[in-house]
């Protein structure tokens, strides 16, 4: 409680810029203390394949509750701390907790693919992959229950080192997809020099469908490209009936997105799936 109250004096005499460095330094501390106590947590996301109506996989999306700003979004904590070796701590945690919680809901006989979020950085680390592949024996997990999802930066950053890394992976059944497809201004040299099974069209695209030409433009396309190279499509971002309708029209593989429902924690994911997995209207 001190530290707080001595940056709230110290607030009071800065710029806007020492202001925010100093918040930004605060708030990676605090993040290193949340992950020794096991206060980062994971919520799920289902994906629907479109063809049968039917859960296919989930993503796993981190949560921070800090208890002086509350909910915090991973899209500014990420970065943050990607500017320090926080990552890898992250990505381990997360790993843990989700290999964890595909073993448990396999004992109670549902079988979920789970996909998590790689930073750069993971990538580059060389022992990423081993401690991956010793998660999943640890947790006799076959590779295909796993998905890891990187952007085009975080694949193109070396690509020679991401190839060997991927192919160990592949290898190991592990599932390759793109994340953010679409937004990261990279030749798509990657896209058949590594071994991708899926890409995740980006929802700035998804939002916009199916009315705004461009979009549309753009979605077919990759669509398209996908298809022609025998990789699958999924679309992130679905909020309403007329996309999903779109995407299915178009024949996009699966889903993922408010109109199903947010990322919810895993008691309340498991609920949700038992009422959606009878169903199949649209
Ligand atoms: P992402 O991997 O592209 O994840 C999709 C984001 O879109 C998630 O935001 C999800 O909650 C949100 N989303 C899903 N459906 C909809 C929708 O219909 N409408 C809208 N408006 N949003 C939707 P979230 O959970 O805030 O995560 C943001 C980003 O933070 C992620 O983008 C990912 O890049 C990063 N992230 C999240 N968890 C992790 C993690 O465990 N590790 C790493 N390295 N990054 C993570
Ligand atoms: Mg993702
Ligand atoms: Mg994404
Ligand atoms: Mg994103």
């Amino acid at each position: 409680a001190h530290a707080y109250k001595t940056q709230r004096d110290y607030v009071q005499f800065s710029s806007s810029l020492e202001l925010t460095v100093q918040r930004n330094i605060t708030l990676l501390g605090d993040l290193a203390k949340a992950l020794r106590a096991n206060e980062l947590t994971v919520h799920y996301q289902p994906k629907i394949d479109l063809a049968s109506n039917s859960v296919c996989g989930a993503e796993a999306l981190i949560r921070w509750h800090h208890p002086l700003y509350g909910d915090i979004s991973p899209s500014d904590f990420i970065p943050q701390a990607e500017q320090s070796t926080l990552i890898l701590e992250i990505t381990k945690n997360v790993m843990t907790q989700v290999t964890q919680q595909i073993k448990e809901w396999r004992e109670q006989g549902v079988s979920i693919p789970i996909a998590i979020n790689i930073s750069s950085h993971d990538i580059m680390d060389k022992d990423f992959v081993a401690r991956l592949l010793n998660e999943l024996d640890k947790a006799d997990i076959p590779g295909e229950m796993i998905e890891v999802e990187l952007t085009e930066g975080a694949l193109i950053n070396d690509l020679a080192h991401t190839q060997l890394e991927l192919l160990r992976l592949s290898r190991a059944k592990v599932v390759i997809s793109v994340d953010d497809f679409g937004t990261g201004y990279s030749s798509l040299q990657y896209l058949h020099r590594l071994p991708i099974s899926v890409i995740k069209i980006d929802r700035s695209f998804v939002q916009n469908l199916p009315n705004n030409d461009g979009a549309r433009h753009i979605v077919d396309a990759a669509i398209g490209l996908a298809k022609n190279m025998g990789i699958k499509t999924i679309a992130e971002g679905v909020e309403t009936p007329s996309a999903n309708a779109y995407l299915r029209k178009i024949g996009c593989n699966s889903v993922q997105g408010f109109y199903y429902t947010a990322a919810l924690p895993a008691d309340k994911f498991i609920a949700w799936y038992r009422e959606f997995q009878p169903l199949s209207v649209d």
